[in-house]
């Protein structure tokens, strides 16, 4: 694989082999696989999560990193995105990541770059590593994917890890409904995926329920009537959990806004999993690099 711009094409063997490369290193120390190696973080959005868990992949993988920030770089001057990869490359990088708020972003870096990308979030196009971390991450709990049931809660419109969700995960056999109210559902469903406005209904049927903020950078919190509404009818809190199977878990990919899409109760407590999703940020990218690099090379 020569990088990572969008899960599509990718049969259950190639996820699974992402997913099996990336336990291995759970729990690895450092190495110097890749002593030598240059990985570019080229985030033109803000992040924590991706940013620092590609960055600590990296370094475990014996790799230097350049970071680059739009604020301090000539961006802010008005250069180009385009020039902007195609400077980085020539200083000399074997892999960029890519993040930006432009859903063809991380395809037209690619098409640009003699090296290869990978996608750490475009637009509401998708985010494929965050799938893959979420894959991990059920895949321990559950010790399997195949059969689980998940409901996508939220804006499901403004999202890239939805997208990816959608694209990735049912081909490793999990059955995905889409639950908001009918603003933040999408318009289309090419994917053929249940959809509804009532979570208390959905609840008692899933195994997991996957929390997304509202993406107000996008637009989306002005094309519902209230965030406080929103709140009481999707909100987790715990008379919801306690309508899921005694074996439910929570998800959410980070940022959480506490108090809208999840109460601290439910954060911080002990069905959810969202540190350990934090946790596989680091080996899930640790595979995701080695394989840009192999290929790279
Ligand atoms: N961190 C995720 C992303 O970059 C989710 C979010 O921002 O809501 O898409």
């Amino acid at each position: 694989m020569s990088g990572l711009v969008t899960l599509h094409g990718l049969g259950r063997e190639r996820l699974t082999g992402i997913l099996d490369k990336a336990e291995g290193y759970v729990g690895r120390g450092p190495s110097t696989d890749f002593s030598g190696a240059t990985v570019t973080n080229a985030f033109f959005e803000p992040s924590t999560r991706t940013r620092l868990s590609f960055e600590r992949a990296a370094h475990r993988l014996g790799a230097h990193v350049m970071s680059f920030s739009p604020e301090l770089s000539s961006a802010s001057k008005g250069e180009s995105f385009k020039d902007t990869i195609l400077t980085l490359t020539a200083i000399g990088t074997d892999v960029l990541i890519v993040r930006h708020r432009l859903a063809d972003a991380a395809a037209l870096a690619a098409g640009w770059s003699a090296r290869p990308v990978i996608n750490g979030g475009v637009g509401s196009r998708e985010h494929p590593t965050q799938t893959l971390i979420d894959a991990l991450t059920l895949r321990q709990e559950f010790g399997r994917l195949d059969g689980l049931r998940m409901a996508i809660v939220g804006d499901i419109r403004g999202s890239r890890v939805a997208r990816g969700h959608l694209i990735a995960l049912p081909t490793m056999g999990v059955e995905l409904t889409l639950v908001g109210p009918t603003p933040f559902l999408p318009q289309e469903n090419p994917w053929g995926v249940r959809t509804s406005t009532d979570l208390d209904d959905e609840l008692g049927d899933v195994d997991v329920v996957y929390l997304l903020r509202i993406q107000a950078e996008r637009g989306s919190a002005a094309t519902i009537p209230s965030i406080a509404g929103y709140a009481r009818r999707y909100g987790m809190n715990a008379e919801r959990l306690s309508m899921m199977k005694p074996t439910g878990v929570v998800m959410h990919p980070g940022p959480m806004n506490r108090g809208v899409e999840i109460d601290d109760s439910i954060a911080d407590g002990e069905r959810s999993l969202v540190l350990r999703q934090v946790a596989n940020g680091v080996p899930v990218r640790m595979a995701v690099i080695t394989e840009a690099l192999e290929g790279g090379r």
